[in-house]
C-alpha cells in the first residue's frame, strides 16, 4: 500500500515572514491528514526558518532543485548535502520550469537525481508533455524518453526510494486540470515503465504524483484514481487551507 504524498511547490514566492507563517499554519493542523504524508519545498533562503517552523510536525522539507557536483566552483548552486544538512528529505528536481524556462535536459536531471539518491535525498523527479506534443498524440513517447534519460543507471534498490511527478506542462499554473482518466492513463503507462524496466515489486513501490492546477475541489476524483499516489501542488500550496484540502481529499482514497 502506497502512502499518499502531497508536496507543496511554494515556487519563487513569499518572504521570510509568511513562509514561516505558512509552514506555523500547517503544523497547527496537521494532524487532521496523519493519513497523508505532506511535504513542502519552499525558496532555498527560506529552508531553514521553515525547516524550524515545522519542528518535530511530521510535515517534511524538501528544496525545488540542486546541483549535481558535491562542491566547488559552481556560483549560485546548491549540491545535495547542503540540503541534507539543512533538514531536507526531499529535492524536485526536472520541473517543467527549469526544464522549459531554464534548458535543463534529462541529462541534467539524471545527473542530478544520482547525486541526490547518493546523499539520501528522495529525488521527485517531473515529466510532462506540451501541449502541442498532446494534441500531436506524442504523450506517451514523450513521457518514456524523459523517464528513460532521467531516470538511465538507476538500480533496482534506488528507483524505490524515487518519487516520480507527471506534470502535464499545459496544467502547470494554468488552472486547466488534467482529467483524472488522462492523468491515470499516463500514470499506468509510468507504472509499466517501471516494471518493464525494473520488476514488479519496485514498480509496486514507486509512488507517482500527478501535478497541474490540483486544487482542493478537483483532488478527489484525481487522487482516488489506482495509480495516483499524491500530488505536486503549486498555487494551491500557498494557501494552508487549499493544501489541506488537498491532502484530506487524499485521506479516504
Ligand atoms: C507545480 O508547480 O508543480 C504545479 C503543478 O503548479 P500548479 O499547481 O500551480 O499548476
Amino acid at each position: 500500500m502506497r502512502r499518499k504524498l502531497i508536496a507543496g511547490n511554494w515556487k519563487m514566492n513569499m518572504d521570510r515572514a509568511s513562509a514561516v507563517a505558512l509552514a506555523g499554519a500547517l503544523v497547527k493542523r496537521a494532524a487532521e491528514v496523519s493519513a497523508v504524508d505532506l511535504l513542502v519545498c519552499p525558496p532555498s533562503t527560506y529552508l531553514v526558518p521553515v525547516g524550524e517552523a515545522l519542528g518535530n510536525s511530521g510535515i517534511a522539507l524538501g528544496a525545488q532543485n540542486m546541483y549535481h557536483e558535491a562542491n566547488g566552483a559552481f556560483t549560485g548552486e546548491l549540491s545535495a548535502a547542503m540540503l541534507t544538512d539543512v533538514g531536507c528529505k526531499y529535492v524536485i528536481l526536472g520541473h517543467s520550469e527549469r526544464r522549459h524556462i531554464l534548458g535543463e535536459t534529462d541529462a541534467d536531471v539524471n545527473k542530478k537525481t544520482k547525486a541526490a539518491l547518493a546523499a539520501g535525498l528522495v529525488p521527485i523527479v517531473c515529466v510532462g508533455e506540451l501541449l502541442a506534443e498532446r494534441e500531436a498524440g506524442q504523450t506517451a513517447a514523450i513521457i518514456k524518453r524523459q523517464f528513460d534519460g532521467s531516470l538511465a543507471g538507476i538500480s533496482a534498490d534506488l528507483i524505490e526510494k524515487t518519487v516520480i511527478a507527471y506534470e502535464p506542462v499545459w496544467a502547470i499554473g494554468t488552472g486547466k486540470v488534467a482529467t483524472p482518466q488522462q492523468a491515470e492513463d499516463v500514470h499506468a503507462d509510468l507504472r509499466r515503465l517501471l516494471t518493464e524496466r525494473y520488476n514488479e515489486r519496485s514498480a509496486g513501490v514507486v509512488r507517482i504524483l500527478y501535478g497541474g492546477s490540483v486544487k482542493a475541489s478537483n483532488a478527489g476524483d484525481l487522487l482516488g484514481q489506482p495509480n495516483i499516489d499524491g500530488a505536486l501542488v503549486g498555487g494551491a500550496s500557498l494557501k494552508a487551507d487549499e493544501f489541506l484540502g488537498i491532502a484530506a481529499a487524499g485521506v479516504w482514497r
